[in-house]
């Protein structure tokens, strides 16, 4: 079964640091082959309590978007884990050149446990076992980020990360499926990280038309006006199904668009 599965829901730093949501980001699974993408503070617990258990040994790769603590707290433990303590030498690493070169979030002799580290660089392809996926052009945001798109059967999925909102930003990410980092619920002018708001989310939505949303990555403002009457809200609206993601929800991708 090919599947996502998320291992936390949480964005930036206060929801993080009071893990108000699990922090943990998300374990994608298409056919053999094992992927996590953004191991946030939490990561490995999440994935060793989970239901049915998933066990990081079985990972073939690991993913960050970009450098920022929420989508990377875990990704030297998580090596660890995936290569049996450095002992079985294993896997790829996917990340930005900037969260391996200057104040870099992997360290260094950790980085001689993995197979291979792949730099991801904008509008380029890149494939794991069954997953193949490429980056869009790089997002607004502090440090180098990218968003990804999966071309993967049964379903495409596209994911966007922290970005600040650009013209764009719908076109780069035209997967069935979408997944969206959206931290707040209203824009604000003077926003330090460069982050989505739900109106900015809608415009997403109407121009790239996917057949299923979801919702993540809930900053304060989002918690307090409880995701899932967002999202019901904005599938009123925009016409197509858009759900929040939980702490925990497994997606099956042979259903998901399924209605
Ligand atoms: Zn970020």
């Amino acid at each position: 079964m090919s599947f996502i599965k998320f291992l936390g829901t949480a964005g930036a730093r206060f929801v993080v640091s009071k893990q108000l949501r699990a922090s943990g980001g998300a374990w994608l699974s298409v056919g053999k082959t094992n992927l996590y993408i953004d191991p946030g503070p939490g990561a490995l617990v999440r994935c060793l309590n989970s239901k049915p258990k998933l066990e990081p040994s079985t990972l073939d790769g690991i993913l960050l978007t970009h450098k920022h603590l929420d989508h990377s707290g875990d990704v030297n433990i998580m090596i660890e884990a995936m290569t049996e303590g450095g002992f079985k030498k294993r896997g790829i690493l996917f990340a930005p050149g900037d969260a391996l070169e200057d104040d870099p979030v992997v360290l260094k002799y950790v980085r001689s446990y993995v197979d291979k580290v792949e730099v991801l660089k904008e509008n380029s392809e890149y494939r794991i076992g069954e997953i193949q996926f490429s980056t869009a052009q790089k997002h607004q945001h502090r440090v180098e980020t990218y968003g990804l798109n999966f071309k993967i059967s049964p379903r495409t999925i596209s994911l966007i990360t922290d970005t600040k909102f650009f013209p764009e930003l719908p076109s780069l990410y035209r997967g069935e499926i979408l997944i969206i980092h959206v931290v707040r619920l209203k824009p604000i002018g003077d926003d330090p990280i460069d982050h989505l708001s739900i109106e900015d989310v809608k415009t997403i939505i109407k121009k790239a038309k996917p057949k299923l949303t979801i919702l993540t990555h809930f900053g304060m403002t989002m918690i307090k006006a409880k995701p899932w009457v967002i999202a019901a809200d904005l599938e009123k609206e925009v016409g197509v199904k858009v759900i929040a993601a939980s702490d925990g929800m497994k997606l099956d991708l042979e259903v998901a668009t399924e209605s």
